[in-house]
């Protein structure tokens, strides 16, 4: 296994969208940096179902002033968003060092070192800035409960074919949940949900999945557990729990699908020096820059967000940081616009 030192002025973390988009300006720019991502170009969305929709519009989600178009003008999929951004990868000739995580990052005077993992063995990058785009999802919540391991529980929507014909609890209710839900009852699976609160919430369920999933329920078509947590699975049986009077009941699947949601990896942020607050840990930034407490560590995209537990930032409120970081690393005035309060609780 070798080691290659790579020097750059900055080094790139994360070719999410919002990573790819700061890397078309940073190009742009004529600025010498280094892009790194720990998995494919898009890898969270890589791990979107097959056939996934975005919620957000297409002018929204389109990056680096490349328009979005679909063949019949409706939200973009998985695979037209990651066809997408193969072609800005291609048009503007990013060059992205794909599949090489950043396990470490070491402050040294002048900068910083980067220990990173690629596919043929260990690499170092030296570089004197650090913009982390490294998104907000890096793994799935989990409940924490006895059974959680077991192979019936799938804390990922990868594909509703897996339910054809067998019993699915799906566990949220939010619109993730919802979608989950739809796309296996319409695959053909039994399907039932637990969520925690006394109803889906009509206000954050996307308009085109409230009428249809209230309609199932109504009609018996889709169980629905509401105001009940699980508490424990045993192979064919999860037990819910009444958040209100604690009662328990067992009801019987094949599987559990959790979507509950995700967690952020701030790690490298916190690695970085970077001051994380609150619970949530949300990192310290001038907003107006996008820079961290610490100098020439910049936090882009939906890492800004911390540990989200209701979404608040999506590529649509994240192009601008694209625009803050170039002005702060090339002296220009950074654009304006509103801003959005990171540390504001959520409800
Ligand atoms: C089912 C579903 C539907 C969604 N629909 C929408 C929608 O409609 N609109 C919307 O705006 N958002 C949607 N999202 C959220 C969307 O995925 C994010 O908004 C978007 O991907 C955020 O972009 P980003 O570039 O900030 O981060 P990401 O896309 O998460 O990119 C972060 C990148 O950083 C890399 N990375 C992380 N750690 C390291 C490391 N240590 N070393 C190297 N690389 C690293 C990751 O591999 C990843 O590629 C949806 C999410 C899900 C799960």
């Amino acid at each position: 296994m070798s080691q290659t030192d790579t020097y750059a002025q900055i080094a790139l973390i994360g070719a999410g969208p919002v990573g790819i988009e700061i890397a078309v300006a940073l190009r742009q720019a004529g600025l010498d940096y280094v892009h790194l991502d720990a998995g494919q170009i898009g890898q969270t969305i890589v791990g979107f179902a097959p056939g996934t929709r975005f919620f957000s519009s297409n002018e929204r989600i389109a990056i680096a002033g490349v328009p979005l178009q679909t063949p019949d003008q409706t939200k973009c999929t998985r695979e037209q968003y990651l066809n997408y951004l193969r072609t800005i990868v291609q048009q503007f000739d990013l060059q992205i060092r794909t599949y090489e995580r950043v396990n470490a990052i070491v402050r040294e005077p002048g900068g910083f070192i980067l220990n990173t993992e690629a596919i043929h063995g260990p690499n170092r990058c030296r570089v004197r800035k650090l913009i982390l785009a490294t998104g907000g999802t890096a793994g799935p919540r989990k409940l924490g409960i006895t059974g959680e391991n077991q192979n019936c529980v799938h804390h990922r929507f990868t594909d509703p074919h897996l339910y054809f014909r067998r019993k699915l609890l799906v566990v949220g209710g939010k619109n993730s949940a919802v979608e989950a839900a739809l796309r296996c009852h319409h695959a053909g699976a039994q399907v039932s949900i637990s969520y925690r609160r006394p109803a889906l919430d009509s206000a954050h369920i996307k308009y085109w999945l409230y009428p249809e999933i209230s309609g199932l329920i109504s009609s018996g078509q889709i169980a629905a557990h509401w105001g009940t947590v699980p508490v424990a699975i045993d192979g064919s049986t999860v037990t819910l729990r009444d958040v209100q009077t604690g009662v328990q009941r067992t009801i019987e699947t094949d599987f559990v699908l959790l979507q509950i949601g995700f967690h952020a990896d701030m790690s490298l942020a916190r690695m970085a020096g970077v001051e994380l607050v609150g619970e949530r840990e949300v990192p310290k930034i001038n907003e107006a820059t996008m820079e961290t407490n610490v100098p020439d560590v910049f936090v882009a995209g939906t890492a800004v967000g911390g540990m989200q537990e209701q979404y608040r930032l999506f590529i649509e409120n994240c192009h601008i940081h694209t625009g803050r970081i170039i002005a702060a690393l090339t002296g220009k005035a950074p654009p304006s616009s509103e801003p959005v309060d990171y540390l504001r609780p959520e409800s």
